[in-house]
């Protein structure tokens, strides 16, 4: 029997709390002209370059000029932000990735921890997509530990900082202009913030090949081998491991947005290809198995929504803390990659192609479950806020 509930036949998205209705009327037009946009710039093409392990330069640029170039020019409401990150990792999860990286941890970086010469210097071009950065902290030995166990060094020498070691898995690393690159000080065994320009000699890049997940991403390995900067070139107020915190609260406490927008495209192609499907005489919908298949995708995604809407509440309220945000990436993530599975799952032999199944979302909720810190990481995190014990060691 056919569905009868009019309320459920009149469900234009996939928002079945309807939390898009706490946006402003202007603010879900432009949301809607968003998502149609990237349906026509990115859907068609993107699986042909995630296949390829190739970065779609021509897509990124028309997705820039739509305003992610420079996304907190586009609004200055933090839950229109989040709705249009979702948006994006809704067309792709790995354009997503690269946006946040452009704007959340590089753009970002500069904003609050760069002096007004550097800002100057740094900020009009990156925003004008005329180059990218990258953000380069995590090291090949020191990856969950990077806190303490920074191994990259930075020595003072007259008006130069010289910076030796290696970083892994930096995202745009082949491709940026510029890296903000965490060094441990010498001298005072801090962890301070540099740019480094790329064409610096002892600078080298390496695409890590043979990904499986966000493999529009060009992410790399990076080696420092006596690699002098200009003293002015240190950021102006990145002096302990604490002001690299503070970027990276605001990325994990956002990082819910990237999962709700996941779930989205997830949800949107299984919904889409249970109506068209049809075994056993009817559209593979009307099979109650299948059904419970959506269902579950739908509260996952609902449960998601309501987490990084309260996410930006507390944010913007200046209140939220790294267990909060821990809490939000973990269980946001989580829920995000069980949504992946069910979607494939549901669409058959034709749900692990990255075209026209989930094969590329199915893969790319995998880096979404470890960057930001992974599962057990942002675990002990929220278990040391609510016991008082820190368990890391
Ligand atoms: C696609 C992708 C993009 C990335 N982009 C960037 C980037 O742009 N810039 C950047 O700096 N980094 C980036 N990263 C790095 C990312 O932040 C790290 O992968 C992550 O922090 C985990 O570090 P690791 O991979 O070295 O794993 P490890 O730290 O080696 O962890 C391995 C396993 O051990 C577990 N573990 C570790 N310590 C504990 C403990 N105390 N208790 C229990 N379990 C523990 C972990 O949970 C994990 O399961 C990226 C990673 C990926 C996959």
């Amino acid at each position: 029997m056919t569905t009868t509930d009019s309320r459920t036949r009149s469900l234009i998205d996939v928002d079945v709390l309807e939390y898009h209705r706490l946006l402003t009327p202007e603010q879900q037009e432009k949301l809607a002209e968003i998502r149609a946009a990237l349906a026509e710039i990115v859907t068609p093409h993107v699986a042909e370059a995630w296949s390829r392990d190739e970065f779609p330069h021509e897509i990124a640029r028309r997705v820039g000029e739509l305003g992610y170039n420079h996304i907190s020019g586009m609004t200055e409401d933090p839950l229109f932000r989040g709705h249009l990150m979702a948006e994006l990792a809704r067309a792709d999860i790995s354009l997503s990735v690269y946006f946040a990286l452009h704007n959340d941890l590089v753009g970002a970086t500069l904003e609050a921890l760069g002096s007004e010469e550097q800002k100057q210097t740094w900020l009009p071009g990156l925003y004008a997509m005329e180059y990218t950065g990258c953000f380069a902290l995590t090291e090949p030995e020191h990856g969950s530990d990077v806190a303490g166990g920074m191994a990259t060094t930075a020595r003072r020498e007259g008006d130069e900082w010289v910076i030796n070691g290696a970083k892994r898995w930096i995202g745009n690393g082949t491709m940026s202009r510029i890296a903000i690159v965490w060094a441990r000080d010498e001298e005072d065994d801090q962890v301070k913030g540099f740019i480094v320009e790329t064409d610096t000699p002892g600078y080298e890049a390496t695409k890590i090949e043979h990904k499986t997940a966000v493999k529009i991403v060009q992410n790399a390995d990076i080696t420092f081998t006596d690699v002098r900067i200009p003293a002015e070139n240190k950021l102006e107020k990145a002096n302990t491991f604490a002001d690299t915190n503070v970027i990276l609260l605001g990325s994990r406490n956002g990082l819910g947005w990237q999962a709700v927008g996941a779930q989205q495209g997830i949800l949107d192609a299984a919904r889409r290809y249970a109506l068209e499907r049809t075994q056993f005489g009817r559209p593979i919908a009307g099979h109650q198995l299948v059904q419970s298949l959506l269902v579950q995708i739908a509260a996952n995604l609902a449960a998601t929504l309501g987490m990084a809407h309260r996410a930006v509440q507390l944010e913007a309220a200046g209140e939220v803390s790294m267990t909060q945000a821990s809490l939000v990436k973990l269980k946001t993530s989580q829920m995000c990659r069980e949504s992946a599975a069910l979607g494939r799952q549901m669409m058959g032999g034709n749900g692990i192609l990255a075209d026209v199944g989930l094969g590329r979302f199915f893969c790319d909720v995998e880096a979404i479950f470890t960057y930001e810190g992974t599962y057990e990481v942002n675990s002990l995190i929220v278990g040391r806020g609510l016991t008082g014990h820190s368990a890391f060691l």
